[in-house]
């Protein structure tokens, strides 16, 4: 039997897996990420343990960045310029990849994300779609005609900017580079600034969510003109508000108008605007995709042809 790992590698911990698929992990650790000599060290230990046990045929790293995910560049597989201390120019894929002789395969945590959900969660069958993610920071994954999307760098649908009324919402904004883009005005640290609590303190009816469901949809709505996606995911911590997602879905439709004449927008956004079918494991699992990619094409299927 084949087995696949994958390294959902965030900012505060890693999450490193052995299986085969969502039903079959054999063995599942958290590492937190501290120096990236010591998590990485103990990444690489977990895996060369697992196998001793397991025939691993490739690892999937989906990583939080910036990173380099262009295979050409000299710094493919680096986290680049992270404000993170010392994270910045870590050759994460090339360390792992050499210690465990494994392929690796690399992409951003929403990118994998989005192949979690299509591999196994609420993307089945759809080739384009697009994954947002919403909690400590905003990201957004999207494929199309099945495969990823990358381009320049790769999609960073957290930061576009959104109409932001001054009036019904004087905070500025937290996103360190732009003030009030997306992320700035809808992240959960976004809202604590603006609020002064933890937004899982706050009430269902509280304004604050009726803010956050207006950013929210205002942002699909730009995605939802621009890519064209035949199904809209809202994951991470945030998202996951059972409140949120319905006014969101609300405010699209009320922003989009009927413009977009296609009935999943107009009387189907419950099936259009989504939570994630994996819950909260989309990114480990997605990890695993893009290793599955490796063991059964012997390349990755997000690369282009
Ligand atoms: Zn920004």
């Amino acid at each position: 039997m084949e087995f696949y790992g994958g390294i959902e590698a965030g900012g505060t911990k890693f999450v490193c897996t052995v299986g085969s698929g969502p039903q079959d992990i054999r063995a599942e650790t958290r590492i937190p990420t501290t120096h990236p000599d010591e998590t990485i060290q103990r990444t690489i230990e977990f895996f060369r343990e697992q196998k001793k046990r397991y025939s691993i045929s490739g690892i999937g790293i989906g990583s939080f960045g910036p990173v380099d995910i262009n295979l050409t560049s000299p710094t493919y597989g680096y986290i680049t310029s992270t404000p993170k201390p010392g994270w910045a120019n870590t050759d994460i894929r090339g360390r792992i990849q050499a210690a465990l002789d494994v392929p690796v395969a690399f992409d951003t945590d929403v990118n994998a994300a989005a192949l979690g959900e299509y591999t196994w969660g609420a993307a089945q069958g759809i080739d384009n779609f697009v994954y947002i993610t919403i909690g400590t920071g905003i990201g957004s994954g999207q494929m199309s005609n099945g495969k990823l999307m990358h381009g320049l760098i790769h999609p960073e649908g957290g930061h576009i900017l959104i109409p932001h009324d001054w009036q019904l919402d004087p905070f500025p904004g937290s996103c360190p580079y732009h003030g009030d883009c997306f992320e700035g005005l809808a992240s959960g640290p976004s809202i604590e600034r603006r609020w002064g609590v933890r937004g899982e303190t706050l009430p269902d009816d509280h304004p604050a969510w009726d803010l956050e469901a207006r950013y929210i949809a205002l942002a699909v709505c730009n995605l939802v003109l621009i890519l064209s996606p035949e199904r809209v995911i809202l994951g991470g911590g945030v998202g996951h508000k059972t409140v949120l997602i319905v006014k969101a879905r609300e405010y699209v439709r009320q922003f989009l108008n009927e413009y977009v004449s296609a009935p999943q927008v107009i009387s189907g956004l419950d099936d259009y605007i989504v939570l994630p079918g994996l819950g909260t494991r989309s990114g480990m699992l997605g990890a695993m995709a893009l290793a599955r990619g490796i063991g059964e094409q012997h390349r990755s299927p997000y690369l282009d042809d």
